[in-house]
Parts: structure tokens; sequence; C-alpha cells
């Protein structure tokens, strides 16, 4: 049984750092190759243990070493990975990413197992979520897992979070009777079919969603921080100044911590400034899994004290 239980991708990344970007047809040297953990399943499950959540992750990978790696290091942050099935059939999910020395990157992702998830895994989460307990899901893996997942929540009265990323096309009716939705400037664009960014229109955005019955919507802003609406008015939680390094993993950050505290009692504003300074924090940091935060690392790089 898990407190919070993650639905959702696992991926390698496999990040070469090359002078220029290649263009079709040309090879390029890459200087350095690094493997880290990844998929938005795996860094909001991450997130969520390193902040003293109660864990437990449900999702496939192959039965390649990539697979073992990434439980490996899932269970070093305390997830329970025992609802992760190995598929004999699929490779683990990979990312292929190119990194010039400017930020500018190309990526190309191969899903493998994340693919295959169905039925089975929708099973295994919603059996493990225990009362006052919370389902997190994701859009990397395939929309009927996710729309399935959401169905059978609301049957036994489980809440669920949705975090609407990657942008992705969306089929609205899943998002009427949404306990908690969590997106960014882009996914929110793509959710109401209209700009979002800046404080206003996400503010608009937020009591647009809530009007489509989302319990709570909530917007992320980036250095500007969040928006929510949960009654009809939209408030901003005021972000924490940081230098920003490298702002990936800051929305993965922000979910596991808004899990962690929701499910542990916290006020709601008091848990979406614990998300704000879990986000601030790991865009302070390079990498994505790497960058996310411990509660002693909120204290001493935004100086927030989660009790
Ligand atoms: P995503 O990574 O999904 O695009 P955001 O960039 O909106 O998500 O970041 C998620 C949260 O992390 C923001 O709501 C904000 O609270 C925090 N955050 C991200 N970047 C910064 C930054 N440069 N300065 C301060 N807070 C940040």
């Amino acid at each position: 049984m898990g407190r919070i239980v993650v639905l959702g991708s696992l991926n390698t990344d496999l990040v070469a750092s090359v002078r220029h970007l290649p263009r079709p047809g040309e090879t390029v040297l890459a200087d350095s190759l690094h493997t880290f953990p990844g998929g938005k399943g795996g860094n909001q499950a991450a997130a969520a243990a390193r902040l003293g959540g109660v864990v437990r992750m449900v999702g496939r990978v192959g039965t390649d070493t990539f697979g073992e790696g990434l439980l490996t290091s899932l269970e070093k942050d305390g997830v329970d990975t025992s609802g992760v099935a190995r598929d004999a059939r699929a490779p683990t999910g990979t990312a292929l990413i190119l990194v010039d020395p400017r930020g500018e990157n190309v990526i190309a992702v191969s899903p493998g197992a994340n693919a295959t998830l169905g039925q089975d895994e929708v099973e295994r989460a919603i059996q493990s979520v225990d009362s006052g307990g919370l389902l997190v899901l994701q859009l990397e893996i395939p929309a009927t897992v996710v729309r399935q997942a959401i169905e059978d929540a609301r049957k036994r009265r489980i809440r669920v979070l949705l975090n609407a990323a990657p942008v992705r096309e969306f089929d609205p009716a899943v998002i009427a009777g949404l306990d908690i939705l969590v997106a960014n400037e882009p996914e929110t664009s793509a959710l109401v079919g209209r700009p979002v960014t800046d404080v206003g229109s996400a503010s608009d955005a937020a009591r647009a969603l809530h009007d489509r019955g989302v319990g709570l919507a909530v917007i992320t802003l980036g250095a500007a921080g969040s928006v929510f609406c949960e009654n009809g008015e939209a408030e901003r939680v005021e972000p924490f100044q940081v230098v920003a390094v490298d702002s990936t993993g800051a929305g993965d950050a922000f979910v596991g911590a808004l899990a962690v505290a929701l499910t542990g009692g916290v006020e709601l504003r008091l848990a979406l400034r614990y998300a704000n300074a879990a986000g601030a924090t790991a865009a302070s940091r390079a990498g994505a899994q790497s960058s996310l935060p411990r509660r002693a690392d909120l204290e001493q790089l935004v100086g927030v004290k989660w009790p």
C-alpha cells in the first residue's frame, strides 16, 4: 500500500554533449555521454519520496540493463518499485538527447515498455492506493490508460492528480470531475485553446478549468510561481527567487512536493508554497532527477522549513 501511487513513464535519458547539433546525414563526435534516470512518472515518484512521501511506482520497463538501473535508482530514493512490471518484449523507454554548448537540444524518445501499459497496471495502481492516498498521473503513457485510471479511481473515490505533461491532444471529457490538475503554460494553452503566458492569462485559465469541473486547477509559471483555482476565484502563489541553472525537473519537483504535502494534510496554500519551493530548488540545480530536492535542501536553498 502507498499513500502516493504514481502510474506513469520510466525512461533512461542518454545525453550526449556535442559541439554542434548534426544536420541530416552528418556525424558528429560527442564530448561526453551520460546516462540519467528519467521519465515523468519516475521523476515524480522520486521527487515525492525524497520529500518524505510513502510512494509506490506502477509502470513497465524492459528486461534490459536500462530497466534494472531505473529500478535501482528509484529504490535508492525509497520508492516501492514492486508495482513495476518487466516486459520481455519491449525495451525500456529511452530518450536520446543531444545538447550543444548553448543548451539547444534535439531529442528522440522511444517509449518502449511505456507504450505497453494497460489494464493490469491500472488495476495494480488503483488497488494500492490506501484511504487518504493519491493517484498521480501524467501523459507519457497511453491516453486510454490515463482515461481508464481516472474513471476507475472515481468509482472507488480515490483522489487523482493529473499532471497534463507533456503537451498532447487531450479528451476534454477527462477533465470534468478531476480532483487536481497541474499544468505549465504551454500545457494549459493547449487545454484551454488560447495563449497562457502570464499571471493574468493563467488566472483566467485556472478559473476556466475549474468551471469545466476540475476541483483544484494549478498552473505553474516558471520564475513567476504559480496560480490556482479551487472555488471560482484564482489566487497567485508567489515565487521563490533563485538563480535558474536548469529548469528541467522543476515541474516534476513541484508535482512531487504537492502530492506529499496534500496527502500529509498540509493546508492548500502552504502546500503550494512548498511546491513552488521544490520547483525553484530544482531549477537552481543542474539535471532532472539529480536536481530533485530533499526537505533539507528546501531549507538550505530557499529557506523553507517543511514541518
Ligand atoms: P515545467 O518544468 O513543467 O515547465 P515550470 O517551469 O512552470 O514547470 O516550473 C514549476 C514550478 O517551479 C514553478 O511553478 C515555480 O514555482 C518553480 N520554478 C521553476 N523555475 C523557476 C525559477 N526560475 N525561479 C523560481 N521558481 C521557479
